[in-house]
């Protein structure tokens, strides 16, 4: 978990390499979607262009039907997911159903001068539609509203786990790393 622009994309990719588990991201599913015109990608785009969240039941159809691929039977990283109390409540299910628990939820923290620093950065190298300044605005309202109160359920869960996401890439690696209980290389 994390506010847009605090690095969830960039460590989960490493993390996920290091534990031998698929990096299950929504957002990236829902850009290759995108890109090929699926009609998920059609659906999905109207709300990524304005920086909201897709609606939750396409987004949860698309994690059952990934979490359900063998891949992801000895574990998984999941990233951008879940962003709000349903999305929550079906991935309860999905995880009750095939008798797994999460081990971890990691979120990763950053100033809001640094996120859109970032994000603008992001905008100019990637060309991504939502990192520009009014949608990136609306991005990081819509996860104060909706996904930052997640972060209190899972604490009371004993699963969250907060890491400091200012600085180096390499740092906030190896912090993380050492918070999931992940030996350094
Ligand atoms: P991300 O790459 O995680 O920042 O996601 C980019 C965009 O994809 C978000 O701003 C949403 O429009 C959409 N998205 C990604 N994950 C979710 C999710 N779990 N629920 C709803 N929308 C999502």
């Amino acid at each position: 978990m994390g506010p847009p622009g605090a690095g969830k994309g960039t460590q989960a990719v490493v993390v996920a390499a290091r534990l031998a588990v698929p990096h299950i991201s929504t957002g990236d599913i829902f850009r290759a979607n995108v890109e090929h015109a699926t009609p998920l990608g059609v659906e999905a785009k109207r709300y990524m262009d304005a920086g909201e969240y897709v609606p939750d039941s396409v987004t949860n159809a698309m994690v059952r039907d990934r979490l359900a691929h063998p891949d992801a039977t000895p574990g998984f990283l999941l990233d951008g997911y879940p962003r709000t109390p349903a999305q929550v409540e079906q991935l309860d299910g999905m995880l009750g159903t095939a008798d797994v628990a999460l081990d971890h939820v990691l979120e990763l923290t950053v100033d809001t001068e640094e996120i859109v620093a970032r994000l603008l950065k992001r905008a100019v190298e990637q060309g991504r539609a939502d990192d520009t300044e009014d949608v990136i605005r609306r991005r990081m309202q819509v996860y104060a509203e909706q996904t930052e109160p997640l972060t209190s359920l899972y604490t009371r869960r004993n699963l969250l786990v907060r890491v400091d996401g200012m600085g180096e890439v390499e740092d906030v690696t190896a912090r993380v790393l050492s918070a999931l209980g992940v030996a350094g290389p």
